[in-house]
């Protein structure tokens, strides 16, 4: 009798572990057709700058909605984007889009605003992203200066590779955030020695830093620390009032999150308020 449970038992998780391949599989094969079937769009969250109360720029998040597969979360489809190569096109297109958008907004009197866009770490490493990204700007029509692009810790491991082409990014003039900062396994010495702009703690130290004393201690640190370095702080996942009273009164620079907006299609970015 245990012997045939057991049996049993293995032959369910058996089908469970098909079931998540194939569910792997179809997102992607349906991957490989969705940018020809214009599948991807880009939503925009605002980033608000704290002392002014007022939106500076917009991080640009990707959307993809499949026939057969629904709603995927980026989290999920583009690990398989990266290790298909997949990414390559989909970065492309997500860099000419959201600067195309950026064009299109400074030209309806919101001159100022800059556009945050992702880079994944294949994308990172990839021979021509220098010139990739300067032809986008150029083809786009906007000032590199509007730009920052957004990486995270872990690909900065190889310290050496990651210096060269951060000064290079540095070099066409675009602005360096690193994202999610606080949960890569890298030191904090390596910051001194890459040109970055901008620091975004991620949002799980800023989850309880109104109710937790030793959390915010941590966000506090980040803060002061970045501030030594020359970096302007940006907090991420701010969803309560709360939240934002521990972070102005820490001189955090800049704010996103649910409390101001959740990122909107392109059309519905100009009509968000800043509550004040
Ligand atoms: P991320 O760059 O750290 O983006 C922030 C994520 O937090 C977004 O999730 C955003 O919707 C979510 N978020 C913002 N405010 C709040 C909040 O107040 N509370 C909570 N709970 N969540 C909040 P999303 O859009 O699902 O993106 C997830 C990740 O996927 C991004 O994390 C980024 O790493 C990646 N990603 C998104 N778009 C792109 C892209 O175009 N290219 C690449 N390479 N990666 C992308
Ligand atoms: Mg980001
Ligand atoms: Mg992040
Ligand atoms: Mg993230």
């Amino acid at each position: 009798q245990a012997k045939k449970q057991g049996r049993n038992n293995y032959q369910m998780y058996d089908v469970l572990l098909d079931r998540k391949a194939f569910e792997r599989l179809q997102i992607e094969n349906e991957l490989r057709k969705a940018l020809e079937r214009n599948e991807f769009a880009l939503h925009y969250q605002p980033i608000v700058n704290l002392c002014k109360n007022e939106i500076k720029g917009a991080e640009a998040l990707i959307r993809w909605q499949n026939e057969r597969v629904g709603h995927v979360s980026p989290d999920q489809f583009i690990p398989i984007a990266e290790e298909t190569g997949l990414i390559i096109p989909i970065g492309e297109w997500v860099l000419k889009t959201s600067l195309l958008q950026l064009k299109d907004w400074h030209s309806n009197g919101m001159d100022g605003l800059t556009i945050s866009v992702n880079l994944s770490i294949r994308q990172f490493y990839q021979p021509d992203l220098i010139p990739m990204i300067k032809e986008t700007i150029e083809l786009a029509g906007v000032e590199p200066r509007f730009l920052t692009i957004e990486i995270t810790e872990s690909m900065t491991m190889d310290v050496e590779k990651a210096s060269v082409i951060l000064h290079e990014l540095k070099e066409l003039g675009v602005n360096i955030s690193i994202d999610d900062f606080g949960t890569g396994y890298s030191s904090l010495s390596y910051l001194k020695r890459f040109p970055i702009d901008h620091l975004k703690i991620d949002r799980c130290f800023v989850k309880d830093i109104a109710d937790n004393k030793s959390d915010e201690n941590i966000a506090t640190t980040i803060i002061l620390m970045a501030h030594n370095l020359g970096l302007s702080v940006i907090a991420e996942g701010v969803e309560t009032e709360d939240q934002l009273g521990v972070l102005k009164q820490h001189r955090c620079n800049e704010a996103q999150g649910y409390h101001f907006s959740k990122p909107v299609p392109g059309e519905e970015f100009p009509g968000i308020k800043v509550p004040s």
